[in-house]
């Protein structure tokens, strides 16, 4: 597809599809493989050069899903994992060697730090965690042996943004290969490879597949960093099946109407959050009085339907009153489908380089596809049970 000229909503519709090439079937089919057959000697004997060679290195289906990751994410090549989490451990395995140093914002994924922290550490790699808020700062924490500079924008949990131009112009500098984890945006609000990072990673669990019956992961990056994260890919033997990359391409084709939905109905159940007595603080970029919102800004261009808020101290007994009695809320891990959910959660325990104490009980809220005003009327209930 010649896409120059047209916008990335057209874009994303068509990237990853070619119909003439599977009897006109509109989407890419699921191809099950794992055995290649070559037709004739000569063939199998320039295997090595093919796209096509063994299932475990990729299929049509996967291939399409790869396509259509880039034109996302505005990259140059993806790969496609089974999970947001195996994504995060390639990436940091690709730049992991014995000595080797890495910077990781301390408002990072669990799992990434504990990646860093339980694997990584174990052979001779060491992470330093930052202050998401330190901008060129970082300066001032880069060794010689840093490998690779981490950031989430905004942070799992706590949702500060990150001044992700100042991280990157500082490590184009000093030559430091940068990856982030952009699953909030979903890859649609944030393309972060045109402001300077070098990967980014993706948690396709969430708004890519959109409907909460899916685990993928997915890495886009520049062409540069390619061979070395494919590289590592292959060793570990990462791959995924047809039919989850083919749940994820249908994800993706609805993407631009669920997140505009994400985005208007959650700064509406946000702002309605900030009015009522219980809520000390909401924590979403998109509102005008958030520490990041200009940052926001400059690097997104919409919010997503995932945020927190911090309640006055309450009992248990209290929050179990309010939590029990949802009915529309799910409670449970994960996010971006398009259902809302409700959990109370503990962001203080991931820390190390700054601390972070809300005052409060914090919760983290995501705002899916229903009716914002049926989510603000059972909010309200749930607040009215906590007084009791
Ligand atoms: C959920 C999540 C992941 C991990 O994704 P899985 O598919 O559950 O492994 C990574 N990063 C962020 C920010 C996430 O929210």
């Amino acid at each position: 597809m010649n896409s120059e000229h047209l916008r990335y909503d057209t874009i994303l519709t068509h990237a990853g599809r070619a119909p003439a090439q599977h009897s006109g079937a509109v989407n890419t089919p699921v191809y099950r493989a794992s055995t290649i057959l070559f037709p004739d000697l000569a063939a199998l004997e320039a295997k090595e050069g093919t796209k096509l060679r063994y299932g475990r290195r990729g299929t049509p289906t996967t291939h399409a899903l790869e396509d259509a990751i880039c034109a996302l994410e505005m990259a140059d090549k993806a790969l496609v994992t089974p999970s947001g989490v195996n994504a995060i451990s390639v990436v940091l395995m690709a730049f992991a060697e014995p000595g080797a140093h890495f910077l990781m914002t301390d408002s990072a994924y669990g799992p990434a730090r504990k990646f860093c922290e339980l694997m990584l550490r174990k052979f001779g790699v060491e992470t330093t965690y930052y202050d998401p808020a330190i901008g060129a700062e970082i300066e001032s924490l880069i060794r010689p042996e840093t490998k690779l500079i981490w950031m989430e924008s905004p942070g799992s949990q706590t949702f500060e943004v990150q001044d992700v131009t100042a991280i990157c112009t500082v490590a184009q500098r000093r030559a430091i290969p940068t990856a982030i984890d952009n699953t909030w945006s979903g890859g649609y609000f944030c393309q972060p490879l045109t402001q300077g990072v070098d990967i980014s990673v993706q948690a396709g669990t969430k708004y890519i597949s959109g409907h909460s019956d899916l685990m993928l992961g997915s890495i886009a990056c520049r062409d540069a960093q390619y061979d070395r994260l494919r590289d590592t890919y292959l060793r570990f033997g990462v791959c995924v099946g047809g039919d989850d990359a083919f749940l994820a391409m249908r994800g993706l084709r609805t993407m631009a109407v669920r997140m505009a939905h994400h985005h208007t109905s959650g700064l509406k159940v946000a702002n309605w959050l900030l009015q009522q007595e219980e809520v000390l603080r909401v924590m979403h970029p998109g509102l005008p009085g958030d520490p990041g919102h200009d940052l926001w800004k400059q690097h997104f261009s919409g919010a997503s339907g995932l945020f927190g808020f911090v309640m006055r101290s309450v009992d248990r007994a209290a929050l179990g009153r309010m939590f029990d009695g949802l009915t529309l809320f799910g409670m449970g891990s994960s996010w971006g489908g398009f259902e809302s959910l409700l959990v109370p959660s503990n962001p203080s325990v991931y820390r190390s380089a700054t601390t972070w104490t809300p005052g409060g009980q914090t919760v983290r809220i995501h705002v899916g596809l229903e009716d914002p005003d049926d989510l603000i009327a059972e909010l309200r209930r749930g607040f009215d049970r906590l007084r009791e």
